[in-house]
């Protein structure tokens, strides 16, 4: 089912941040697909920064890399993983790039003298990323960042209210997100937020035509009927979205409330009677109820910060459910490995571990603590993945100890005699050479997004990918220095993925070892519930055998 121009559903968020507005977008994206549409998810983020690339993941959460190459906010996997549609760079708009482009307009002279003003200049401009790059999606669900009330939130609600009434209300939907607290000390739900949220919302002229009110508990009819009142709409557009064990449970949620229903009837569109969720209640099943159980010891420089690993913990999530277990994240902070004495906690989790791993980072804090992880993984025999710096400090420790490559090191943490991981300062992107240098800016220079990679045939990464040329997202400065491949080969490393052209290092992997994998990508950036990642799964698989032997 496609029509000629889309449908919009805006999502607001009211009350309090983090009621995880991107989940919702993403579990009524799937409910849509489910009802044979075809959805698109774009995020408006208020703050400054021109992208995510920037922002700290301690503070932000993950920085997300689309395939073509956009540092994006961490609802754009939610995204992806919900819907499997592939996210791009105009999926994510900031105010940092709306003014980017605003000024840039100012500069050449596009206003011919005008004052440049938020309104029209800047409330156009939104719109016009609203609308763009668009194909033949039937809805274009738009999540705007921030709660309502946010002064940098201003521009976009009002952009979203004058898109409503240029592209007509019956092709646009106000959704708002928002939370009924229950009050312990009065045993009672409260409404009251959410009123406010709504006046707010409506004081700028957006009227909700549906309330989506996160809840530990269902909300009696009575609460609905004054939340219905307060808020200016009907009844029946109030609805619960009652806490969920698992994320994945939530597009069922929200179906046993009829949420579908009411978007497709808003719009007058048809919907299936029974839409297929079955893939959604096996996952659901298979985290609810595993077989069993591994850990996974996650090596990090900040550890217990769910939200800068998003999409890491998902793709283990997503691996654990294709064999039937659940996999336990024990994090590990690498400085506490890095005393002499390392502290007894510390040195239990790894032996407690049935697989090590250790994510991609920047900087050099944590970098001994990590190597003493791989170095445990390795000699242990323990099953190892190194994503991107785990690729690179696996290659710098495999150099120093297997190799005899004493002064090994990445100039990512200072010089050193044997530069074993170095800055990359060409590479080939759609048959074009990208350069840079050392002292070039930090944003959006390095090398991002989907490339191509060649597996050699014979190697295990072929028999766990089952192919040869293979497409992953990358983000980073650094590479493994072609110079020490033959010194590294002799000591059982072997690079088994390239780029196409050979230049660049891309998949190592050790042998003598049950499984000992480094990627210079990020696969987990491709898991997804209903296609799990072949690296993720086999490293899940090697550490259920290892729960084995322990
Ligand atoms: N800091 C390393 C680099 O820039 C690794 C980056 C990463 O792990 N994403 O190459």
């Amino acid at each position: 089912m496609s029509s000629a121009s889309p449908r919009y559903l805006f999502i607001t968020g009211g009350v309090v941040s983090s009621l995880g507005k991107g989940l919702s977008a993403a579990a009524l994206g799937a409910l849509l697909q489910a009802h044979g549409y075809r959805v698109r998810l774009r995020k408006l983020d208020p703050y400054l920064n021109v992208d995510a690339g920037t922002m700290s993941p301690y503070q932000h959460g993950e920085v997300y890399v689309t395939d073509d190459g956009a540092e994006t906010d961490l609802d754009l996997g939610h995204y992806e993983r919900f819907t499997g549609v592939e996210a791009r760079q105009s999926d994510n708009v900031t105010s940092g790039r709306v003014y980017e482009r605003v000024l840039a307009r100012e500069r050449r002279g596009d206003y011919l003298g005008g004052t440049v003003q938020v309104i029209p200049h800047v409330t156009d401009t939104i719109k016009e990323f609203i609308g763009a790059d668009t194909e033949d999606e039937d809805f274009v669900l738009v999540e705007i960042g921030g709660t309502v009330g946010d002064i940098e939130g201003l521009p976009f609600l009002e952009a979203i209210r004058q898109f409503g009434n240029e592209v007509g209300r019956s092709r646009v939907l106000y959704l708002h997100l928002t939370l009924v607290p229950y009050l312990e000390a009065v045993g009672e739900q409260k409404t009251k937020p959410t009123q406010h949220s709504v006046k707010e919302l409506r004081g700028i002229g957006i009227q909700p035509d549906l309330l989506l009110c996160r809840c530990d508990r269902p909300i009696p009819e009575s609460e609905r009927a004054k939340l219905a009142l307060f808020c200016n709409v009907d009844p029946g557009s109030v609805v619960p979205a009652i806490d969920a064990d698992t994320v994945y449970e939530v597009p069922a949620i929200y179906r046993r409330e009829g949420l579908d229903t009411k978007v497709l009837d808003y719009f007058g569109l048809p919907g299936k009677p029974a839409p297929d969720l079955d893939r959604w209640h096996r996952v659901v099943e298979a985290i609810r109820l595993p077989a069993g159980e591994v850990n996974i010891a996650m090596v990090g420089k900040y550890t217990g910060l769910q939200d800068a690993y998003k999409s890491l913990i998902e793709a283990l999530v997503h691996s654990g459910v294709a064999h039937q277990v659940g996999v336990r994240v024990q994090w590990l902070d690498a400085e506490l490995l890095e005393q002499d004495d390392p502290a007894g906690e510390a040195i239990a989790t790894l032996q407690q571990a049935h697989g090590v791993l250790v994510p991609g980072g920047f900087g050099d804090r944590g970098i001994t603590g990590k190597m003493r992880a791989i170095e445990f993984a390795r000699t242990r025999k323990v099953p190892y993945l190194g994503i991107c710096l785990g690729l690179q400090l696996a290659v710098v420790e495999v150099a120093r100890t297997l190799a005899g490559i004493r002064e090994a090191g990445s100039t990512e943490f200072g010089a050193c005699a044997d530069p074993i991981v170095g800055l990359m300062t060409e590479w080939l992107h759609a048959g074009t050479v990208e350069t840079r240098s050392p002292g070039d800016n930090l944003g959006g220079t390095m090398r991002l997004g989907g490339y191509d990679c060649v597996i050699d045939p014979g190697t295990r990464a072929s028999e766990i990918y089952g192919l040869d040329r293979v497409r992953e997202r990358h983000r980073h400065r650094y590479e493994v220095n072609p110079a020490y491949e033959d010194r590294l080969r002799e000591a059982g490393l072997r690079f088994s993925g390239k780029s196409p052209d050979g230049a660049l290092f891309e998949i190592a992997e050790l042998s003598g070892h049950p499984w000992f994998f480094g990627v210079q990508f990020h696969p987990e950036l491709r898991s997804r519930p209903f296609a799990p990642h072949p690296l993720f799964t086999s490293f899940i698989e090697a550490a259920i055998r290892q729960e084995r032997l322990i």
